[in-house]
């Protein structure tokens, strides 16, 4: 499943949302009508674009612009696929170590580049013509490491960072319109990313105010738009930053109408994961789908600037799924406390066996320790250990329907069918498909569809 490419910055008190606020942080898209978005799109999309599309591009009620359906579209039709317009290294922790063009891991000595532009690329790659431009251009920069002579070769993550961004000036003249036309948000943040990126280089051109300017919107692009695509090579997986200007361009939705997945971190494939009827928004989500009210109003608002209005958000069940759900802190109380308001990031919460009411920073805390608590294990425990922890601690402190116990469970279901794959007795087993059908339940409560994550769990897609 993909995520969406987190940069938090500071986030301001709840209430000052949705439009507005929205508004005030978009850089101008270069008045481009939805008209001239869509002819940029037709190109970009090449062989890929059906003779009668299913959608459109349309202003909307939810952001600026969306997609929508030009006719009833039924759950599981394809709505469309695109390439991506560019891909880049994510630069995270522990994605650094592959080739930032065929995407094989790298040997651990001489995995920079010989031609001394400080890139992590493969022997092949690095005389490759997909390398050739990017290559001049770092060396160009002067990279500081590049003089690093004896010392121990390593990857920068600043300049890694900026290498999809550098990519955008090499695309052709109607991609880069197309880039020009998409939406960002002018956060600081960004600015601070190319500046960190600019220490990196001893000749970057940061007098050049038509460069600098054109840089910081196309971080600004990549920031508000890029996709965490995961690409599978020679048996590993990378997670690229991928451009998919008309999958960024739908809106989100809590429990979206459509699903979208990657194949191999350059093709975006997007159905429908409900019945859309004609004229109906298509819908994305830019959360995961099984976080509870706050935790994604919270994401949304740090990555994205806004908080969500869908129907999910308002209802503080959540469908009856109580993802949110902790247990109540009365003495002899065991039953399930859930926020009292909805759209606020600072809720008060009830107790619905006792009616006792909490204030936020408490359940938050206890909400932590949970998520602490479970995410340890997750990252120090074999299989077995898990399954036994969830099944026999968990229920001790966490109550079942809790999003985060439920992702322990995705986590051990991850793990016995993709990762560690072993042999695993029966009983093992058993516990998996019984965390499976729990999964399943609880997106069939939200009214989910088709959606990516029930085609991971049931093996449809990889
Ligand atoms: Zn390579
Ligand atoms: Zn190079
Ligand atoms: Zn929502
Ligand atoms: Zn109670």
């Amino acid at each position: 499943m993909s995520n969406p490419d987190p940069d938090p910055p500071s986030p301001r008190g709840a209430g000052d949302t949705t439009l507005a606020a929205l508004g005030a942080h978009m850089a101008p898209c270069r008045n481009t009508t939805p008209e001239q978005l869509a002819q940029l799109i037709d190109a970009h999309l090449g062989d890929l674009r059906q003779e009668q599309p299913n959608w459109t591009i349309s202003s909307s009620k939810v952001a600026g612009r969306g997609v929508f359906a030009t006719r009833d579209i039924a759950a599981g039709e394809l709505i469309f696929q695109e390439r991506a317009l560019v891909t880049g290294p994510t630069a995270r922790k522990g994605q650094l170590s592959s080739c930032i063009c065929c995407h094989e891991t790298l040997p651990q000595k001489g995995f920079l580049c010989r031609h001394r532009c400080t890139l992590p690329v493969c022997e092949s790659c690095a005389d490759s013509e997909e390398h050739q431009a990017e290559c001049e251009h770092f060396r160009r920069w002067q990279p500081m490491d590049a003089d690093a002579e004896g010392e121990q070769e390593q990857v920068n993550p600043l300049s890694l960072r900026i290498l999809t961004a550098v990519r955008v000036f090499h695309l052709g003249k109607e991609q880069r319109h197309l880039v020009d036309a998409m939406q960002a948000n002018a956060e600081r943040a960004y600015r601070r990313e190319i500046i960190k990126a600019a220490q990196c280089f001893r000749n970057f051109p940061t007098t050049d105010r038509v460069f600098m300017d054109q840089l910081f919107r196309i971080v600004g692009v990549l920031n508000t738009n890029a996709f965490e695509a995961p690409c599978r090579t020679g048996g590993h997986e990378t997670l690229l930053r991928g451009l998919f200007p008309l999958t960024a361009i739908m809106n989100h939705e809590c429990t979206p109408n459509a699903s979208h997945y990657f194949e191999n971190g350059r093709l975006a494939v997007v159905r429908a994961a409900r019945d859309i009827p004609r004229g109906g928004e298509i819908t994305t989500t830019y959360t995961k789908i099984l976080w509870g009210n706050l935790t994604r109003n919270i994401f949304l608002k740090m990555t994205k600037h806004f908080a969500c209005d869908c129907a999910r958000c308002h209802d503080n069940t959540e469908n009856g799924t109580y993802l949110s759900a902790l247990f109540c802190r009365e003495q002899g109380c065991r039953g399930l406390v859930i926020p009292v308001q909805t759209r606020t990031l600072q809720p008060d919460w009830r107790c619905i066996t006792c009616e006792n009411v909490f204030p936020h920073a408490k359940m938050a805390k206890y909400q932590d320790f949970a998520l602490n608590t479970i995410n340890n294990r997750i990252n120090s425990c074999s299989v077995q250990d898990m399954i036994h922890f969830i099944n026999e601690l968990c229920p001790r402190f966490c109550p079942s329907s809790n999003y985060v116990l439920i992702e322990a469970k995705l986590n051990v279901i991850w793990r016995m069918t993709r990762f560690d794959r072993e042999e695993y007795s029966p009983e093992e087993m058993g516990h998996m498909d019984r965390y499976r059908e729990e999964v399943l339940a609880i997106l069939h409560k939200l009214g989910a569809g088709e959606c990516t994550l029930k085609k991971l769990i049931t093996g449809e897609i990889q």
